[in-house]
């Protein structure tokens, strides 16, 4: 499957990580949550108790980043994601960002995930999946990960700032969350990781009817 692109792209904690991974596992392909290069972004910024909505200041910060940014510990929790939407926001780190992207998945293929990845990124990729969950399970899915990591948190504020986040990724001028025209829209509210993965999987086979697992 080498120089195959995937994109999975979706809303946040809808799944997308967990499937993405595991369908660049299963086709032999590299993967990479874009994400973190939005969050390394904003991590660098608020590094220098900058304003991650400050064009000039964010644009910098992404044209530095190297690759121990993206392996810090702390890309993750509110104040991350936040400061990861708004740079997101600025055309000029978008600007920043993509070549890197285009790169990495033009290399040897691979199976990414974002919010603009099948309609900015790779709009040629021939397989396009936009993974999403109500509101109120995606709240309860970020919720139980929080647990997991022993972060106590308050459902109803982990509901809001999950919803802040989507207003402003959906809302921006630039590379909005969107299903691309030609993406499968893959609801997993009532799905588990295995139904999703296999759901995924049918559509990859659908697709590309030379996968190796389709002769299975
Ligand atoms: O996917 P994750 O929740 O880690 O992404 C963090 C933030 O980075 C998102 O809320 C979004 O604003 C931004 N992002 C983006 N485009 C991508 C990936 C992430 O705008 N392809």
């Amino acid at each position: 499957m080498s120089g195959l692109v995937i994109a999975v792209d979706g809303p946040a904690a809808a799944g997308k990580g967990t499937l993405a991974r595991r369908l660049a596992a299963e086709l032999g392909l590299p993967y990479l949550d874009t994400g973190l290069l939005y969050r390394a972004t904003g991590r660098r910024v608020l590094d220098d108790a900058g304003d991650p909505r400050d064009p000039a200041v964010a644009a910098a910060a992404a044209s530095a980043l190297t690759p121990a940014d993206l392996a810090r510990a702390d890309l993750r929790g509110p104040e991350a994601d936040m400061a990861a939407s708004a740079v997101a926001a600025i055309p000029a780190v978008r600007a920043a960002l993509l070549e890197w992207q285009r790169d990495f998945g033009r290399r040897h293929g691979a199976v990414l995930d974002g919010r603009d990845i099948g309609t900015v990124v790779f709009p040629e990729a021939p397989v396009k999946l936009f993974v999403t969950a109500s509101p109120a399970e995606r709240a309860r899915r970020r919720w139980l990960e929080l647990q997991a990591k022993g972060i106590a948190a308050d459902p109803t504020v982990v509901a809001a700032e999950l919803a802040a986040r989507d207003e402003q990724d959906r809302q921006r001028a630039v590379a909005p969350l969107k299903p691309a025209e030609d993406a499968t829209v893959l609801d997993t509210t009532s799905l588990d990781a295995e139904a999703a993965f296999a759901a995924a999987m049918a559509l990859v086979r659908a697709r590309l009817p030379r996968t190796p697992s389709n002769s299975a």
